[in-house]
């Protein structure tokens, strides 16, 4: 069992005296490594490196191509070293392995993408209302970022956060999840191998209510990008509102998917499945609403269960398995308790609803893909991110009631929408009150497509050019080219 230290300027820091977090492999239900449990002190240090980089050390001369240049290397380190990073993820995290390693290559072109915007980063020559005046914009990093990320995609945050960070010349200080924070820390060693300079990128792990204040409370972060859950983005916020920072909010979802009776219901039944069930339902933007016309809601519901029978739940290691363990126990409570809550609340169980049993999942935290039919969108099963493999499948009349239905909820996050109707689809892509909608597929990812919530599912864009705004802080300057000295009275 290897014993981990926080990754702070450009080195593994194992700070003495500290107490020390155990990482769980969720398969087997065992131990496999310890991270530091980090404490404000902790944070403090990363913050002064990061801090020291920006004003002192060689990433604050650098040109940007050569910014560029170390992250086009990074890009390349992710991939050669993908194997050992998979691993790493699947037992960390429960991820299965053919997930992980296509990912792996995901990332690494997020990495390269934000390598080539590194020095195409520009600013202005206004043509102003004042005579004798060059108004210019001068473009530059907004400062140290603090970036606190959740548990179920840590190098996938890393890199969404810190490559455009980067990019933009900032600094960067992540906080992950206590629940799977080896990978950042790994991934931190290779930052130095690509030539990344000392301090640029920090990871310190811990506790939320530990680390979590010392950063973004301290004055010498500027900006906090955050991943988790809306009731932990709401607090960050408040902390945040209290130093005037900028913040940057992933939050959770309630994601509706949509199935007309004129879609092809083949394909909409398996993006139901995938969308819900994918990841073990570990997902922000899981379809776990499931809409669907009350005249084929029948047929869809059978296919769905047939489906359903067929998932393979096992060791995220085999590549034949299709859904794995959830990722850590208090999550597998939550899971549990919310399909207690649905039956409860008088939602009728169709699939599932068990933990998982059977010959190769002991110790593992495995739960039955599970299916309720007969749920009103009131009910909290409706209306609460579970994050597991729970769907609600929810009847609507016509394109008003699917519109009222999926937009009567706190969350803004992703929507899916299933017809052969074009004209339809383009209304439905236009009502539905979601950062993403995808129609006629779903979990269509792309790092070059902006990506977030509104409402409760959060503030600004990441991925794509608007993934790196939040990173540039913009400096007007105003020349006089006047040759007589200026009034004295101002005019
Ligand atoms: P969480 O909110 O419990 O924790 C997220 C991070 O915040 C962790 O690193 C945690 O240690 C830290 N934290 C906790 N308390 C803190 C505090 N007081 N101050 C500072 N940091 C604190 O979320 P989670 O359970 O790790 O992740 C699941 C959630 O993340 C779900 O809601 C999911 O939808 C959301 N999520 C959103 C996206 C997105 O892109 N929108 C992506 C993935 C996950």
């Amino acid at each position: 069992m290897r014993d981990y230290g926080h990754w702070i300027d450009g080195a593994e820091q194992v700070p003495e005296g500290t107490g020390w977090i155990e990482a769980m492999d969720p398969f087997r239900g065992t131990a496999w490594a310890r991270i530091p449990r980090g404490r404000p002190e902790d944070a403090g240090r990363a913050v002064a490196a990061a801090k020291r980089a920006m004003t002192t050390g060689p990433w604050a001369t650098m040109s940007q191509t050569g910014r560029g240049k170390i992250l086009r290397r990074i890009g390349d380190l992710v991939l050669e070293h993908s194997a050992r990073l998979a691993e790493i993820e699947v037992r960390d995290n429960g991820k299965l392995i053919g997930d992980v390693r296509g990912a792996l290559q995901f990332k690494s072109d997020i990495w390269t993408y934000y390598a080539g915007y590194a020095d195409k980063i520009e600013g202005a020559v206004i043509p102003i209302d004042k005579p004798d005046t060059l108004a210019l914009t001068f473009p530059g990093p907004v400062g140290v970022v603090a970036a606190i990320t959740a548990w179920n995609s840590p190098l996938q945050f890393l890199a969404v956060k810190c490559a455009p960070a980067l990019a933009a010349g900032c600094a960067v200080v992540v906080k992950p999840s206590e629940h799977s924070s080896v990978s950042s820390l790994e991934f931190a060693a290779i930052t130095r191998e690509a030539g990344l300079p000392d301090g640029v990128l920090n990871v310190v792990t811990g506790f939320g209510q530990d680390v979590g204040p010392a950063l973004v409370e301290s004055p010498d972060v500027a900006l906090v990008t955050f991943t988790g859950s809306d009731a932990t983005g709401a607090r960050i916020y408040q902390q945040a509102a209290r130093g005037m920072k900028r913040v940057a909010m992933e939050l959770g979802g309630k994601s509706p998917n949509i199935i007309f009776e004129d879609a092809d219901l083949e394909a909409a039944a398996a993006g139901a499945i995938s969308g819900i069930f994918g990841a073990t339902g570990q997902m922000c933007t899981a379809g776990s609403r499931l809409l669907v016309q009350n005249s084929v809601k029948e047929q869809v519901t059978r296919r769905l269960l047939e489906m359903a029978r067929t998932i393979k739940i096992g060791d995220p290691m085999d590549p034949g398995t299709q859904m794995g363990p959830v990722s850590n126990k208090p999550q597998f409570d939550k899971v549990m308790d919310y399909i207690g809550i649905a039956r409860e609340d008088g939602a009728e169980l169709a699939f599932g609803g068990r933990a998982a049993e059977g010959p190769g999942l002991t110790g593992g935290q495995f739960v039955e893909p599970t299916i309720f039919t007969g749920v009103e969108n009131g009910m909290r099963i409706a209306q609460e991110e579970v994050f597991g493999p729970i769907l609600s499948v929810i009847g609507f009349e016509d394109e008003a009631d699917a519109i009222r239905i999926a937009n009567d909820i706190d969350f803004g996050l992703a929507a899916g929408v299933w017809t052969k109707d074009m004209a339809r689809l383009i209304r439905m892509c236009k009502a539905v009150e979601a950062g993403t909608v995808w129609a006629n597929t779903y979990r269509t990812y792309s790092f070059m497509v902006p990506f977030g919530g509104r409402k409760r599912s959060g503030i600004g864009k990441e991925w794509g050019i608007e993934g790196i705004r939040d990173f540039i802080e913009t400096k007007s300057v105003m020349i006089s080219t006047a040759t007589a000295a200026p009034s004295f009275i101002p005019r």
